[in-house]
């Protein structure tokens, strides 16, 4: 195991990873910028390094800083956490060069697998089913409207760098699809310094199941089960939960199978996300693949008793995987709500500041992940999540009950928070029943009452 390690991230998931090394016995040092100075992960790691100025093109996304503060706290590995250069294939081959080990996969993985319409045809020739779609990225504004008619429309153009929902856009028909196009790639090169763009057909209504897997510097690969991640807004995940209410064990395991061959198709080493739609049919396919570890990885963890960060640094570290396919064991249901400062009734506008009051919900079955405290300032320059509440029970009836009531306790004064917008989702009779798509925030919007979900207006 490594003795020393650096984390290349901030909040939630920083502290995650100190937590994982802390119980490994491995020392930590963390990395922050100008306006982390006050931060828990600061506070909490063995050591810690000031890599630059508060916003992240000059901190958390400078490569060369975090090079530099890894060599000079002479670290063993570096965890990216999630976003900013966890998926970036340079960062992760500028530590291979420095033999620094990368705790994730290898660079071509993360290459491979980062376009997402080569990522597409890497597990299509492997026999996964993907979104029908063009064959790779298409530049001419001509030629794409031609494929788009080919796949029959609606479809959807999305950016080949995509992520977090940037850089994707519907286009119903003829008329509009030159518009949304070229809307799409403007976007990307805005987002992503990359304004290549593909095309899929539009799946109506679909689920979003990923599948989280396991693999080992040996090539052996297993699968967590998955993630139903359909309760969206503007593409991004609000509530995700395991097991998927709409799973059956017939279809997780030909799912489960489909994510093993697409990770062993781009020689996958370390955890890993494979992403899926899933038609009203229970038809499955393949809309990309995460090379990092992600924010909804506890409700994996609450289900199996696997814990993600600890598996990562021994596969890391060269230890085989520990268990078999058939030992893995799905058992009671866990849900994981986003916390984050923002402003449902203002279109949920990031709410920075300063939390006057903090008093988390805890007791049994609830897990609280998060970096802030009373008296923290939630800064305005990142991210708006400021926790992921986590309930586990017996079945899925259970996990909400205990969700609805830890959100009652939560806390939080100072900013405005999406809790009790939340909460209403909870609540919500469709999602009670299980049934729903990834439409359904769009449609939970235009039918509740926003006076069920506003914050109060005094903090
Ligand atoms: P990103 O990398 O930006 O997160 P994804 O490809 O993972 O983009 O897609 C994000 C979400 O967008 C999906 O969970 C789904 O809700 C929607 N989506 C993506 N592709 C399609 C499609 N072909 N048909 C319908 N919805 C889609």
């Amino acid at each position: 195991m490594f003795k020393k390690i650096l984390i290349a991230n901030r909040g939630e998931i920083a502290l995650r990873i100190i937590r994982a090394c802390r119980e490994l016995g491995v020392e930590t040092i963390a990395v922050y910028s100008e306006a982390d100075e006050q931060s828990l992960h600061v506070q909490l790691a063995d050591g810690a390094i000031c890599i630059g100025p508060a916003s992240s093109p000059e901190s958390y996304l400078r490569a060369e800083r975090i090079i530099a503060a890894a060599e000079i706290a002479d670290v063993d590995a570096i965890h990216p956490g999630y976003g900013f250069l966890s998926e970036d294939p340079a960062f992760a081959e500028q530590c291979e060069e420095c033999r620094i080990k990368f705790i994730g996969p290898r660079s071509e993985s993360i290459r491979r697998m980062g376009d997402k319409a080569t990522a597409r045809e890497t597990v299509r020739a492997v026999g996964v089913p993907t979104v029908p779609g063009s064959k790779g990225a298409v530049a001419d504004p001509q030629e794409a409207s031609h494929i788009a008619e080919q796949i029959g429309f609606p479809v959807i153009v999305k950016a080949v760098a995509g992520g977090g929902g940037r850089g994707m856009r519907l286009a119903h028909n003829p008329m509009s699809f030159q518009k949304e196009f070229a809307a799409a790639s403007a976007e990307a090169e805005k987002a992503f310094g990359n304004g290549a763009v593909y095309i899929e057909k539009f799946i109506e209504e679909p689920r979003h199941i990923e599948f989280q897997i396991l693999a080992d510097e040996e090539g052996r690969v297993l699968h967590l089960g998955e993630r139903d991640c359909s309760i969206q807004r503007r593409h991004q995940k609000v509530i995700e939960e395991s097991p998927s209410p709409f799973m059956t064990p017939e279809l997780r395991e030909e799912m489960g199978r489909a994510a093993v061959k697409a990770a062993e198709a781009c020689q996958y080493r370390n955890a890993g996300t494979v992403e899926f739609l899933v038609d009203r049919h229970r038809n499955f396919y393949f809309i990309e693949m995460n090379t990092r570890i992600q924010v909804e990885h506890p409700v994996t963890e609450e289900v199996t008793g696997i814990d993600l960060i600890k598996e990562q640094f021994r596969i890391a570290s060269g230890e085989p995987l520990g268990l078999t396919q058939e030992e893995v064991q799905i058992k009671g249901h866990a849900i994981e709500c986003r916390v984050c400062a923002e402003n449902p009734s203002m279109n949920f506008a990031p709410s920075p500041g300063e939390i006057s009051l903090y008093f988390p919900p805890g007791g049994h079955g609830i897990r609280v992940d998060s970096h802030v405290y009373g008296g923290y300032t939630v800064p305005k320059f990142y991210d708006s999540m400021i926790a992921k509440v986590i309930s586990v029970g017996c079945d899925r009836e259970a996990a909400i009950a205990r969700m609805n009531r830890s959100l009652r306790e939560y806390l939080i004064r100072g900013v405005f928070t999406n809790i009790p917008f939340a909460r209403s989702i909870i609540n919500d009779p469709e999602f009670v029943r299980g049934r729903f798509t990834t439409r359904f925030v769009e449609e939970f919007l235009q039918r509740t009452p926003k006076s069920l979900f506003e914050p109060p207006t005094h903090l």
